[in-house]
This record gives C-alpha cells, sequence and structure tokens, in this order.
C-alpha cells in the first residue's frame, strides 16, 4: 500500500515481527501508543552490541569498555540533536517517562515546593504525570491543580491563566493524550507559563514518534519521553532538562558513576550528565534508540507525521461511518490515538473479539483513570497508529468493529 508521501509497504519490511499471523489471521498491530514494534536496525545494534563489545561505560581502560563508553555517549549526542538539545550533557538516560517524571518530582519537588504551593497538571494526563506530583505535593504540604478539559477533549486554556498563579511552581502537560489523540497547543502553553516565570514538564511520550520535537524551539524547562514507544528497547528512555535547572537541581539517585569523589564525610557529585546517572546505566537500551533515532531521521519525521495524518483521517472518515460508535475525543489537531465505544458494549468485549480476528488494540482505562472519570465512563477501544500501519489495517479494523458490534448487539 503506498500512501501519498511514504512507501509503507516496503517500511513494513523492516519489521520482522509485523509478518506474522495471530489466531490464524494477518497481524493488524494497533496498540503503537502502548509500545511500537521494532525495526531490524535496532534489532542488529543491540545484537552487535552484546556479541562484539558487550562492557560497562565510563569505567575500564580497556579496548570493549572504551567501545561501549564511545557508543554510548554516540547515542545521547544522536538524542541531542533529535531533539535539538543545546548541548547533550542536557540529555539523561532514564527507564522511561515515569522515571524522568519521577526524577524531576523529587528534586525539583523538594528543592522549591513549600507549603501552600502547587503543581499544575492537565484532566488528560497520563497516570504517571498525576501520581508523582501528587506524591511530593503530599510530602511537602502543596496542592496538585488541574486544567479541565472541554467535552471534545481539549484544554480549556481560557481557564489557564488564573491557574498559573503565583502560587504555582511548575506545569507538567502532556504534548499529546495517548487516551483521546488531542495534540495541545504546546507552543502557547510554555509562553503563557513563562510569562509568568513557571517552568514546564512536557511529557512527549506520544509526541516524539509523530512529529518533529524541538526543545528549543519549544523552550521547554524539561521534557521526557520513552525509548519503546519510539521503535526503540523497552529500560530506556530520556529527561531533557535545561542546563541551568539540571545545574542546579540536586541529584537524584546516589551511587556508582554519580560522584566525582566519596568519602565517608562527604561527597563531590560528577558533573551533568553524570550527576543523574547512578549506577550502570541501559547501555543497550541507549545504543538501540539511538539506533530506532538513526532510523527515523533516514524516512524523515515531517514525512511520518503526514503519513500518519493522512491515515488518522482516513480511518477517522471509516470508523464515523459505522453505527453506534461514539469517539471519545474529537479534537481537531490529533495524533496517534482513536477511542471509541460501541452502543452500550463494554470495551473490553470489542477488544477481544477484535483480538479474535488478529486485530491488537488496547482497551480499558489507558492509565487515565481520572479522565474516564471525566467522561463517566470505564475504559474505550483504543486503536493507536505507527507509520508503518496501512488504510487495508484500517479497513480490517472497520470490518472487525462491524462484526463485533453485529455480533454484540
Ligand atoms: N505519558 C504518556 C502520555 C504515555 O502515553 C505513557 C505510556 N503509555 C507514559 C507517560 C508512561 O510511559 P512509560 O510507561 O514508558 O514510562
Amino acid at each position: 500500500m503506498i500512501t501519498s508521501v511514504l512507501n509503507t509497504a516496503e517500511l513494513r519490511k523492516d519489521f520482522p515481527l509485523l509478518e506474522q499471523s495471530v489466531n490464524g489471521k494477518k497481524l493488524v498491530y494497533l496498540d503503537n501508543a502502548a509500545t511500537t514494534q521494532k525495526p531490524k536496525e535496532v534489532l542488529e545494534a543491540l545484537n552487535t552490541y552484546y556479541e562484539e563489545y558487550n562492557s560497562n561505560v565510563h569505567r575500564g581502560v580497556h579496548l570493549l569498555s572504551q567501545k561501549a563508553t564511545d557508543a554510548y555517549e554516540a547515542a545521547r549526542t544522536n538524542v541531542a540533536a533529535f531533539i535539538n538539545a543545546k548541548h547533550s550533557h542536557e540529555v539523561i538516560f532514564t527507564r522511561g517517562t515515569t522515571e524522568g517524571i519521577n526524577l524531576i518530582s523529587n528534586t525539583f519537588g523538594r528543592m522549591f515546593l513549600q507549603k501552600g504551593d502547587s503543581i499544575l497538571i492537565t484532566a488528560m494526563e497520563h497516570h504517571s504525570n498525576i501520581v508523582p506530583w501528587q506524591m511530593i505535593c503530599e510530602e511537602r504540604g502543596a496542592t496538585l491543580k488541574v486544567l479541565p478539559i472541554d467535552d471534545d477533549g481539549v484544554l480549556k486554556m481560557e481557564e489557564l491563566p488564573a491557574l498559573l498563579d503565583d502560587k504555582t511552581k511548575l506545569f507538567a502537560f502532556t504534548y499529546v493524550s495517548n487516551s483521546l489523540g488531542t495534540v495541545n497547543d504546546v507552543h502557547e502553553i510554555i509562553a503563557q507559563a513563562h510569562g509568568k516565570n513557571i517552568p514546564v514538564l512536557v511529557d512527549a511520550a506520544q509526541a516524539v514518534q509523530h512529529m518533529k520535537v524541538d526543545v528549543q524551539h519549544l523552550d521547554a524547562d524539561f521534557l521526557v519521553f520513552s525509548g519503546h514507544k519510539i521503535y526503540g528497547p523497552t529500560g530506556i528512555g530520556v529527561l531533557y532538562g535545561k542546563e541551568q535547572w539540571l545545574n542546579v537541581l540536586p541529584p537524584w539517585q546516589g551511587g556508582g558513576d554519580m560522584i566525582k569523589t566519596v568519602s565517608f564525610e562527604k561527597t563531590v557529585y560528577n558533573e551533568l550528565p553524570y550527576k543523574y546517572e547512578a549506577g550502570t546505566p541501559d547501555v543497550s537500551g541507549a545504543i538501540g534508540l539511538s539506533a530506532a533515532i538513526t532510523y527515523l531521521n533516514g524516512i524523515g519525521l515531517e514525512a511520518i507525521e503526514e503519513s500518519e495524518h493522512e491515515l488518522i483521517q482516513y480511518a477517522l472518515e471509516k470508523l464515523t461511518a459505522i453505527e453506534g460508535l461514539t469517539f471519545i475525543g474529537k479534537a481537531k489537531d490529533r495524533a496517534g490515538a482513536i477511542s471509541f465505544l460501541l452502543n452500550g458494549i463494554h470495551p473490553f468485549d470489542v477488544g477481544e473479539l477484535l483480538d479474535k480476528q488478529g486485530i491488537a488494540v488496547r482497551t480499558g482505562h489507558h492509565c487515565t483513570q481520572p479522565l474516564m472519570d471525566i467522561f463517566n465512563i470505564p475504559g474505550t477501544v483504543r486503536a493507536s497508529f505507527a507509520f508503518y500501519n496501512t488504510r487495508e489495517d484500517v479497513d480490517l479494523l472497520v470490518a472487525g468493529v462491524r462484526k463485533a458490534a453485529q455480533m454484540l448487539s
């Protein structure tokens, strides 16, 4: 299947997992917001590391350790260029989005949050951008405030100025909603927050794989994402932080690598980025993530964005024609995910019937329970797209949903 911008049929061949059958049917993988599949380039990079130069980093003088260190640091430079960070030491490798947010909530929270202060989030956050802030607010006697959304699942921007008050110490929000597919007006949000000297943390877990993200252009103070959602391995992620912030904040975890000198009386911490990378890092993960980024650069994020946009418009059009289907989230500006319900049918039942037809979607609350409460629903059926999905995948999804509706109603 050739879309106007990408030769998807050719590109799919880079992903061995997509070739398989599930329940005797061609696999239609539409759970990309949960995790993406990995191209051969990533699998080969992992294999080469373990077969040829597996070694610990920043420690050995021997050749293998130097090779591993060089590859690990080259991965950092590659990530920095990918998000256009000013310095590669502004890129901290983490376990994923969740760990990046916990790192900032713990360090920033302990340093700057006082009794009576607040942290602002939005109504469409993933649990990982809610719970860490709740924990630190509770510890510090601070309040968690929430920017609401309208019925379409779009942020009520008119309420933002009042919420950005002089007690607000940080605004943490998602770039793209994993449940609704809403793309937030991140530039406007950051301009407003910075207009009041409030720093921002951008959860880009559902953005970096769908559109070009430039941290300098955004002027983001902190930005986080996960490797496994951008065609890289699990267990690796990125925290970007402006140098001025990362230099001011205290370290989070203590241990090897994050120190310059240690005595029983006093430890002198290492410089950036090592200050935030205690212990042996996920060397293979960083190398795999870097391979994923190089692979994506080869295709081009602009082409990916255009191709996915076209596919999502096609899917919306086709799904709209199904009687009894309601979309949850109707933002005009959207990426990645489409959530829906079929009249009175529980999302799990729809998901199960789709699985029988080889179609992998996610059902449930998608780690956004407060958002589901706002819509007064237990969850949704979510189809989420990657650049390797085709119109044929959408047609099979639509046929599958029609069949499920028939069988269950
Ligand atoms: N934020 C958003 C918007 C997400 O979609 C996810 C993953 N579903 C996360 C955070 C958490 O990512 P991870 O589990 O990889 O840390």
